[in-house]
C-alpha cells in the first residue's frame, strides 16, 4: 500500500516535469510552430496512456491544453484566445489527446488481460499435469490444496469433500472458511487466525456445505475467499476455497472442471484396480483350490488304494507287496513336495524369507542340484559345462539350489526320456551379472504361453488336461517360486523356446566385483 503511494507520487512528479520540460524546450530553445508543439504534447500524453493508464493521460491532457493555450496560443502568456480558429485548435487538441489516450490505455489493458489469461492457462496446464501424479484418491485429496496454492500463489486453499465431510488444507494451520475474512484478521488489532481455529468443526462444515451448493463459483469479495463448487457429473461433490486471489471466470470454471475431473479419474482408477485385484484374488483362490485338490487327491488316492490292498490281502507275494510299498513311498514324496512348494510360495509371498547372500562358485551351486536330480532320475543324462574362469556369484545357496532343482525337474518332466539336459553358465556382456541356463530338447512352449508360465498356478494347456495322453503332474507353482527367488536376488528369469525344438530357462545373479 505504502509503496503504491510512493510510485503514484513519483509518476505525478514525472508528468509535471515532463510537461514543464516540453513547454520550456519550445519556449526557450527551439522556436517551432504551434502544430509541432501540440504534436509533441500529444505524443507525451500517448506514452503516458500506453504505460500508466487513462487516469494519468487525461490529467496530463487537461494540463497540456491549458499550458498550450497559455504559452503558445496568441495572445501569449494569457488564458484568453483571440482567434476563433485557435479555439477550435485547442479543443481539437484536447479531444484528440483524450480519445487517443483512451485507445492507448484500452490496448494496454487488453494486452495485460491477455497476458493474465496466458499466465492462468499456463498455471492450469501445470496444475493439470501435477494432478495426474497421485496414485490413489486419498493421495490426490491431500495433494490438491497445496498444488492449487502453489500454482496460483494463494496463501491458503481449503478442499472440502462432501463424502465423509472431509477437509483438506494447503496449510495445516489455516482454514479458509467462507465466512472468515482472513485478509482482515491478519491486520493488527483484529482477532487473529486463532479465532477461526476456535470455530467448531460443525460450523466450518456447515459453511463449506453451503459453498458446495452454490450453482456457480463466487469470486473473492468482502474478505471471503474465492469459492469454487465441485461437481462429479451433475452431483455436487465438494467445494474449494482459494484465498487472496482473483481469477477470471473462465479460469475458475476450468479449475473447477480440472479438479472434479482429476477426482473422477482417480476414483475410476481405484475402482478398476480394486476390481482387478478382486478378480486376481478370485482367480488365485480357484487355481489354488483346483491345483491343490487335484494334486493332493491323486497321491492320496494311490496311497489309500495301496494301503487298503496291503491290509486286505495279507498273503500277497513279496514282489507285489514291494510294488505297493514303492507306490506309497513315491506318492508320499509327491505329497511332501507339494506341501513344501505351497509353504515356500506362501513364505515368498509374505516376504518372510531372509536371504543369506554369500559369494559362491557357480559349480558349488549347480553340482549339488544336478547330483540330487541324477539320484532321483538315474536314467536321465544331464550335461553340465561350466568354464573354470567363471566369476563368483552372490547368492543364498539353499534357495538357488531350489531354483536349479525346479528347472532341472521341469526339463526332465517336459522332454523325452532319451534326450539330454544341458546346464551352462556365462557372464553377461553388460553389467556385473552372470546367467545360468538349463536347456532341454522337449516339445517347447508356444509364444503365448511363454508370457504366462511364470504366473502362479499356470500350467501348460496340454499338460494339465487329464484327458490328454501326455498329461504331466504338477502344481503350476514351480516357476512362480523360481521367479520370486531370483527377483529377491536382484536377478531375472526368462525363457527362450521354440515349439518342437526345446526350451532354455535362464536366470541371472550378481557377480562378486573383483
Ligand atoms: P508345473 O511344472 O508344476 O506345471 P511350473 O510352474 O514348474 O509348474 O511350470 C509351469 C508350466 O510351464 C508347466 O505346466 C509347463 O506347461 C511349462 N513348462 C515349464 N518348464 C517347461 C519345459 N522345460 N518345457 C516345456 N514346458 C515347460
Amino acid at each position: 500500500m505504502y509503496t503504491r503511494r510512493i510510485v503514484e507520487a513519483g509518476r505525478w512528479i514525472i508528468i509535471a516535469n515532463g510537461l514543464a520540460g516540453i513547454v520550456a524546450l519550445y519556449r526557450h530553445f527551439f522556436h517551432a510552430n504551434n502544430t509541432t508543439v501540440a504534436t509533441t504534447l500529444l505524443l507525451f500524453v500517448l506514452v503516458l496512456a500506453g504505460n500508466w493508464g487513462l487516469r494519468y493521460a487525461v490529467a496530463a491532457s487537461i494540463v497540456a491544453t491549458v499550458a498550450f493555450n497559455y504559452f503558445f496560443l496568441p495572445p501569449i502568456n494569457t488564458f484568453t484566445i483571440a482567434d476563433t480558429q485557435n479555439w477550435i485548435a485547442l479543443f481539437a487538441f484536447l479531444g484528440t489527446s483524450i480519445y487517443a489516450s483512451h485507445l492507448a490505455s484500452r490496448i494496454r489493458e487488453e494486452s495485460e488481460e491477455a497476458n493474465a489469461r496466458r499466465r492462468e492457462s499456463e498455471m492450469l496446464y501445470r496444475l493439470g499435469r501435477q494432478l495426474l501424479q497421485p496414485e490413489n484418491v486419498a493421495q490426490l485429496f491431500n495433494f490438491i490444496p497445496s498444488s492449487v496454492a502453489n500454482a496460483f500463489n494463494s496463501p491458503a486453499v481449503t478442499l472440502y469433500i462432501a463424502e465423509g465431510d472431509r477437509i483438506y488444507l494447503s496449510d495445516p494451520k489455516r482454514i479458509s472458511s467462507p465466512r472468515v475474512a482472513w485478509q482482515q484478521t491478519d491486520a493488527p488489532g483484529l482477532p487473529g487466525p486463532s479465532n477461526c481455529v476456535d470455530r467448531t468443526r460443525a460450523e466450518i462444515v456447515r459453511d463449506l456445505r453451503e459453498a458446495m451448493m452454490l450453482p456457480v463459483f463466487r469470486p473473492a469479495a468482502n474478505g471471503c475467499p474465492t469459492t469454487i463448487p465441485l461437481h462429479i457429473g451433475v452431483r455436487p461433490s465438494g467445494a474449494m476455497l482459494v484465498e487472496a486471489i482473483t481469477l477470471s471466470r473462465e479460469t475458475m470454471e476450468a479449475l473447477s472442471g480440472l479438479i472434479s475431473m482429476s477426482i473422477e479419474r482417480a476414483e475410476a482408477l481405484e475402482t478398476s484396480a480394486r476390481s482387478e485385484a478382486a478378480k486376481e484374488t478370485e482367480r488365485l483362490r480357484t487355481a489354488l483350490l483346483d491345483s491343490v485338490t487335484h494334486e493332493l487327491r491323486t497321491p492320496l488316492t494311490s496311497i489309500k488304494a495301496s494301503v487298503s490292498s496291503l491290509l486286505s490281502q495279507q498273503d500277497l507275494d513279496p514282489p507285489s507287496r514291494t510294488e505297493l510299498l514303492t507306490v506309497i513311498d513315491e506318492e508320499s514324496d509327491r505329497l511332501n513336495h507339494l506341501i513344501e512348494q505351497a509353504v515356500e510360495m506362501a513364505q515368498l509371498d509374505a516376504q518372510k524369507v531372509q536371504l543369506e547372500i554369500q559369494p559362491y562358485r557357480v559349480a558349488d551351486l549347480v553340482n549339488p542340484a544336478v547330483e540330487r536330480c541324477r539320484t532321483a532320475f538315474p536314467n536321465r543324462e544331464i550335461r553340465v559345462s561350466l568354464s573354470a574362469t567363471l566369476p563368483k556369484v552372490l547368492a543364498d545357496g539353499a534357495w538357488i539350489e531350489k531354483v536349479l532343482a525346479n528347472l532341472l525337474e521341469n526339463a526332465i518332466k517336459y522332454s523325452p526320456a532319451n534326450q539330454p539336459i544341458f546346464v551352462t553358465a556365462e557372464p553377461q556382456p553388460q553389467g556385473d551379472m552372470l546367467a545360468i541356463s538349463v536347456a532341454d530338447r522337449g516339445a517347447g512352449i508356444d509364444a503365448l504361453e511363454q508370457g504366462m508360465i511364470f504366473d502362479k498356478f499356470y500350467r501348460g494347456q496340454s499338460y494339465r488336461d487329464p484327458s490328454q495322453r501326455n498329461r504331466v503332474s504338477g502344481t503350476g507353482m514351480g516357476l512362480a517360486i523360481c521367479r520370486s527367488i531370483v527377483n529377491a536376488h536382484g536377478g531375472t528369469i526368462t525363457v527362450t523356446s521354440q515349439l518342437g525344438h526345446g526350451s532354455v530357462f535362464t536366470f541371472t545373479l550378481h557377480t562378486v566385483r573383483a
